[in-house]
């Protein structure tokens, strides 16, 4: 019998050796495993560049050697070892320095393009995330997983109190150590803060932007009672959060979003029986998208909206210490949108009808909000109308109409091609419908594509046609990120603001060899499969 011998396992070994590069929880998946050769392309695009730029410039060269080493560890290069985490910083904190004094003699699209020390610093600044993680994975082995809920917190919470620190009192001090060695032309308002005004300017910020996330956040877990509570017909405002089995009620400090999960590791204090993780990640989501929104269209002054200009005067001092309201009231109108697209997704996802109430509710204050606010309307529906009450209308109208039949096309073709009915394409319906009335007509148009393109690709790599909303989701993302970039550089081949119904005709051609394309391949499957 050779049960007995067994193999002496190592925990603290770490991942298999297999020479210099392991695996690491950065390539443990395929999206990971692309991610790393991603990284690894740009970084040594970029160390190329910098080593050519390298001559008598030490700064270059610190960036050269950045890219080599990322270069190295992005592909799973020496991970595990003490040293790695240890140049990794001494790395970080180099090309932040740079990132932060900017580097002299070299050319000026080196220094603002994707090959920037900024670059090169979140880059690393990942790298160390997977490092942590990767040793989070070893030491984590043999612990019970609210164990790991709770230590997982902890790290969170320190993560968060570093990431102030280095932006509100990190940054300054460099600079003010650079500034006793060199001359810095005076022109910026930030160049003539003294060190303590900007720590406070710059911790004030760190402040505003958590805030921004905590509001997310915050909404998130309203959501998440929304999306539990209205199918079921409870009041959405009376009676206070109780664990579903033993019916506690959960304390105010457990009930923090994100935190509170983590804290009572995921378990119930009373009962311990497990609080799904949906919670705590549908809050992220939330503060996520809040987040995301406040540094692509609320501080960069509207960067990724068509139609308006950029403000000149950006940043969270100049559009919401003096606030810019038009901005702000986009920002929040468009969260709005995804507020409500998540609790569409997340009723789906438990295959439960969307309320009638809900759809009234989203749409009246969808509908009402740019007639209240003409500005709200951003993208005017047809080329000659004017700003005011008549152009929301037709903005609201138009979008409404449009996104509603795209969202009805959408369903019965689906309808069709699975011979199915499914929650989720009931609720693809007033999804679009809303995506219409607050984006306008033509952003139906482009994300109906987005998404059919999306779910086709899904269908051609996993076989699979489910998490259609999810898909919707990401396509609207994907759409508002380049919404201006979109509108800027189709012409008038693709709908935009001021162009005519003929510009559908490309969207619409597209959509439909999306649709024929997906039916003959489900279909096909279908004849395989009997
Ligand atoms: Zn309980």
């Amino acid at each position: 019998m050779n049960a007995e011998i067994q193999t002496p396992v190592n925990l603290s070994r770490g991942p298999i050796r297999d020479g210099l590069v392991r695996a690491t929880v950065l390539r443990s998946t395929l999206l990971g495993e692309y991610a790393s050769l991603l990284m690894m392309a740009h970084a040594i695009f970029g160390a190329i560049w910098w080593a050519a730029a390298a001559t008598k410039n030490p700064a270059a060269l610190i960036m050269a050697l950045s890219g080599l080493w990322i270069a190295f560890r992005a592909v799973g290069g020496l991970a595990g070892e003490k040293s790695t985490t240890a140049v990794s910083i001494l790395m970080l904190i180099m090309t932040g320095v740079l990132a932060i004094t900017g580097v002299s003699r070299v050319p000026e699209w080196m220094t603002g393009s994707i090959i920037a020390p900024i670059v090169s610093t979140i880059l690393l600044g990942v790298l160390l995330i997977v490092e942590f993680l990767d040793g989070r994975t070893r030491s984590y082995a043999g612990l019970t997983n609210p164990e790991r809920r709770k230590r997982n917190g902890a790290a969170l919470k320190l993560a968060f109190v570093g990431l102030f620190l280095a932006w509100g009192l990190g940054v300054p001090t460099v600079k003010a150590i650079y500034r006793l060695s060199h001359s810095v032309p005076e022109k910026l308002d930030m160049e003539r803060m003294s060190f303590v005004e900007e720590a406070g300017f710059r911790c004030g910020e760190a402040m505003v932007t958590a805030c921004f996330f905590a509001l997310g956040a915050n909404i998130g877990s309203f959501l998440n009672v929304v999306v539990w509570r209205m199918p079921l017909g409870i009041s959405i405002v009376h009676g206070d959060s109780r664990c579903p089995v033993c019916s506690t009620k959960i304390a105010s400090r457990d009930n923090i979003p994100i935190f509170g999960w983590l804290g009572i590791g995921g378990q119930c204090r009373a009962c311990g029986t497990e609080i799904s993780p949906r919670y705590p990640i549908v809050e992220a989501i939330a503060g996520t998208v809040f987040l995301l929104f406040y540094f692509a269209e609320l501080i960069s002054g509207g960067a990724n909206l068509p139609v308006r200009e950029i403000n000149t005067y950006r940043g969270v001092l100049w559009i919401i210490m003096y606030p810019r309201w038009d901005v702000i009231g986009l920002y929040l109108y468009h969260c709005y949108l995804f507020c409500v697209l998540l609790v569409l997704t997340l009723i789906a996802l438990d295959r439960k009808l969307i309320p009638r109430r809900l759809l009234i509710f989203a749409f009246t204050v969808a509908i009402g909000l740019p007639l209240v606010f003409p500005d709200l309307a951003l993208v005017p529906a047809w080329p000659s109308s004017t700003a005011g009450l008549k152009s929301s209308m037709m903005f609201v109208g138009a979008g409404a109409v449009v996104g509603l039949l795209i969202g009805c096309v959408l369903r019965w073709a689906w309808k069709k091609t699975l011979r199915q009915e499914s929650s989720e394409l009931i609720a693809v319906v007033p999804a679009f419908g809303l995506i219409g009335t607050v984006l306008g007509w033509q952003a139906v148009l482009s994300i109906a594509t987005f998404f059919c393109g999306l779910m086709l690709l899904r269908n051609m790599l996993t076989d699979r046609v489910d998490r259609l909303l999810r898909h919707l989701f990401a396509a609207v993302l994907i759409h508002h990120l380049l919404w201006r970039l979109m509108s800027y550089w189709s012409g008038d081949l693709w709908p935009r603001a001021g162009s005519t119904a003929t510009s559908a005709i490309i969207p619409l051609v597209l959509l439909s060899i999306c649709l024929v394309v997906f039916r003959r391949v489900e279909c096909s499957r279908l004849v395989n499969r009997l």
